[in-house]
């Protein structure tokens, strides 16, 4: 027994409890009698009177395993659910918490069985192992007592090595359990994000597996101190030779996105804190583990997408240092399925190279959003992969068979036979529709009474552009300047942006690019950039008004456009113009620009087109001003809907309150079309609805010719304008819009049906 008074605290206090530990977990016993002796021991140490253990049950309940100090009758009687008590919110946020009065904090759950209304001051750590929650580790004191950041890391500490003993317990296993059990095995249906488009059918590989440590306390910190610092240098000269790689050598955003990466590896701040673990005892590997776990938790309570895109990438170099150190790079690729669907809490864009691209169907993640790094990988290398799967990581176990579908942003666990044939079938039907729309992709898009009708993509990324010869487009459409913007560490200066935008212009040879400036602001926002903040983001300062209320920026960025497009014909159109006088005076700023580039000497392009994104519906009312100024008209859907009916775009709750085929919107649609057309101003829609082929037959009926959308949309919607008589349609829209009711879907949709349009 250790008396109060032979307590050191600090590395040198945790490096002693964590060898008595080890030579308890290394002694004979059941697992309940190693657990009672564990809690003692800790208690003693941490001068306590209650330590506690709760593990995790079926990945929602947790339950007390062993208590020095609570009533012996509330061991395997408590249960919180996750998020419920102290406990409950330890596991929930993944994060440490220490209170001199618990029982003020709101989280505080009475549970009489406990006795545990006698003791004030609480601490407890999750206990973590490969980014899962297995328990939470708790002490408690009588006195109002405050626990200092050593005391917090010491508990973190000793949390390690019990990740270990309940890993290893046979109790915990997946399928064992009260409430759990069977149902874990019944098919599941999740719902998440699509990051990047596609079906998949496959099993389930967990990012983790084969990621075990058995050794968490070091015999001689020294040696482990140099392990670590081998392994980091190993990893260092593996991550070089991937970069090297053919696949991975080409230029484009996926390639910056790596190379920002690869400069974390020497992050110093990450260094010290492995190094501090073990100097705190843990051998190199468990070290790694504790920051991993640390930068997760760090993780989950930060919104900023910049900083979680580095905190995902810091995640990945540890497990890639994991590796090194437990020697698993040569298994890593063995014995996968042929058709792996990877399950991960979140990924780095290097761990998604490390797989086998052959083997590699699907990936779906916990976190991850549409501008996370490993979602621009995806796109490169076209893996369909979901995000913000909530649940996935617990309840997917290896060699599940899995569904992913990309285009509902739902993942299908363990799925009955008929659903997964109901799959194949679509899968094989896409197939066959894609190989329809391929041998549509060289013929004209032209309606069945002669009509030409211009398609074209959006764009935003350099991968984007691989699609445009492959889709059959005239050209681009809208380039989303903002895009590589979004994805850079730091505002790019002229000469690089004047790079990318040659780079773009390059790839798309003879086909006109229409580039967009900065629609920054609202929901996208530049990590570099901290605004301040907004109640209505959205009709905040975005845009056009940060462009004009800060114009050397917008200036440097017309300047950029300038010059990559030096002999050629150069479109710019500003985003979200609300007035005329906002247009002329962002037209007025590239003029200067180009007057600024003549008196330098400079060459200009060959032709200058500037036109304006219709998205406000005020503009829409001074058109007879604004079109004898503009070249060219480009209405942007998405933000036009959104502020016609003043619903939040991004609001799921208003995703399907108000019918973009709504009497309201297409009434003004044809308005601008007429008067378009009337003053021989191109007419382009370039929201989503263009890309829909029963919402894009609806812009066609009313007098749109020409299109912008995603690129795989340019096949269904081509093969739609073929089989349509768009003077026909043009007669029945206006029959239809003579009707009070909000949506004109359905009759529209019979329409198409009984005259075999491919809607
Ligand atoms: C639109 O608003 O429809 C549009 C094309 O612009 P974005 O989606 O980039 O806001
Ligand atoms: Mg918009």
């Amino acid at each position: 027994m250790t008396a109060p008074s032979d307590i050191d605290h600090g590395w040198a206090g945790s490096r002693r409890l964590l060898r008595l530990l080890r030579d308890l977990m290394k002694a004979g016993g059941s697992s309940q009698e190693r657990l009672d002796r564990v809690v003692d021991l800790i208690a003693q140490h941490i001068v306590a009177e209650v330590c506690s253990i709760y593990a995790m049950r079926s990945g929602e309940v947790l339950e007390l395993f062993a208590s020095k100090g609570l009533k012996p009758a509330a061991v395997h009687m408590t249960r919180l659910k996750v998020n419920e008590g102290l406990v409950g919110l330890i596991a929930a946020q993944a994060r440490p918490v220490a209170l001199a009065d618990a029982q003020g904090h709101p989280n505080f759950a009475y549970r009489p069985e406990t006795g545990e209304e006698v003791y004030h001051s609480l601490m407890g750590v999750p206990i973590m192992r490969s980014g899962r929650v297995l328990g939470v580790l708790v002490v408690q004191n009588r006195t109002q007592r405050s626990y200092d950041e050593e005391e917090v890391e010491a508990l973190e500490t000793v949390a390690m090595v019990l990740a270990e003993l309940l890993a290893g317990d046979r109790l915990l296993e997946r399928t064992a359990g009260s409430g759990g059990g069977e149902s874990e095995l019944m098919p599941a249906r999740l719902t998440g994000i699509t990051l990047n488009q596609g079906i998949a059918i496959g099993v389930a590989v967990p990012h983790h597996r084969g990621i075990v440590i058995s050794q968490v306390v070091a015999e001689n910190p020294e040696a482990e101190r140099q392990r670590l610092d081998a392994a980091m240098s190993e990893m260092r000269d593996a991550l070089d030779a991937m970069l090297a790689r053919q696949e991975v050598a080409v230029a484009g955003e996926h390639r910056e996105v790596l190379e920002t990466y690869r400069m974390f590896a020497d992050d110093r701040g990450w260094r010290r804190r492995m190094h501090d673990a073990v100097r705190g005892g843990l051998t190199a590997e468990a070290s790694v583990q504790k920051v991993q776990n640390e930068t997760r938790a760090r993780m989950a309570s930060i919104k900023d997408p910049y900083l979680r895109a580095r905190l995902a990438d810091l995640e990945d170099l540890g497990n890639r240092l994991l590796h090194h150190l437990l020697g698993l790079d040569e298994k890593r690729r063995e014995d996968l399925p042929e058709d792996m669907v990877l399950i991960a809490n979140d990924l780095g864009p290097a761990e998604l190279l490390d797989y086998d691209q052959n083997r590699l169907r699907a990936v779906v993640l916990e976190q991850g959003a549409p501008t996370s790094h490993v979602a621009i990988v995806a796109r490169a290398l076209q893996i369909p992969m979901i995000g913000r799967c909530e649940g996935i990581a617990t309840q997917a176990g290896e060699g599940d068979p899995v569904i992913v579908d990309g285009e509902s942003g739902q993942v299908l666990l363990r799925p009955s036979a008929s659903v997964r044939s109901g799959f194949q079938e679509s899968i094989a039907n896409k197939k066959r529709q894609q190989a329809a729309y391929r041998a549509v992709r060289d013929l004209p898009s032209v309606t069945q009474d002669g009509q030409s009708v211009a398609l074209l993509i959006n764009a935003g990324l350099m991968i984007d552009l691989t699609h445009l010869g492959d889709a059959g487009a005239e050209g681009i459409g809208l380039y989303r300047t903002e895009v590589p913007f979004m994805i850079r560490d730091s505002f790019p200066g002229v000469e690089t942006q004047a790079d990318i935008y040659r780079r773009i212009l390059e790839h798309a040879g003879d086909k006109p690019v229409v580039f967009r400036t900065l629609d920054v602001g609202g929901d996208k926002l530049l990590p570099y950039w901290r605004g301040s903040h907004e109640d209505n983001p959205a009709m905040g300062w975005r845009a056009i008004r940060i462009g004009l209320d800060r114009p050397a920026l917008l200036r440097q960025q017309l300047r950029a456009l300038l010059r990559a497009a030096v002999g050629q014909e150069l479109y710019v159109k500003f985003p979200m113009i609300s007035s005329v006088a906002e247009f002329s005076a962002a037209r007025a700023l590239l003029q200067r620009e180009m007057d600024r580039e003549t008196a330098l000497g400079g060459a200009l392009p060959k032709a200058v087109r500037v036109g304006t994104m219709m998205e406000v519906p005020a503009l829409a009312l001074q058109l007879h001003q604004l079109l004898p100024l503009c070249d060219f008209l480009s209405l942007g859907s998405n933000d036009l809907l959104q502020f016609l009916f003043a619903a939040d775009r991004s609001n799921p709750r208003l995703a399907r309150r108000y019918d973009p085929l709504s009497s309201a919107m297409l009434t003004l649609v044809r308005d601008i079309a007429r008067q378009c057309e009337a003053q021989s101003v191109p007419f382009t829609v370039c929201g989503e609805m263009a890309g829909d082929p029963l919402e894009a037959m609806a812009l066609l009926g009313c007098g749109v010719r020409r299109l912008s959308m995603t690129p795989s949309a340019v096949g269904p919607v081509k093969t739609m304008v073929r089989s349509l008589d768009v003077q026909a349609l043009g007669d029945a829209i206006n029959q239809f819009l003579t009707l009070p009711d909000h949506s004109i879907r359905e009759p529209l949709r019979s329409y198409a049906i009984e005259r075999n349009i491919a809607i």
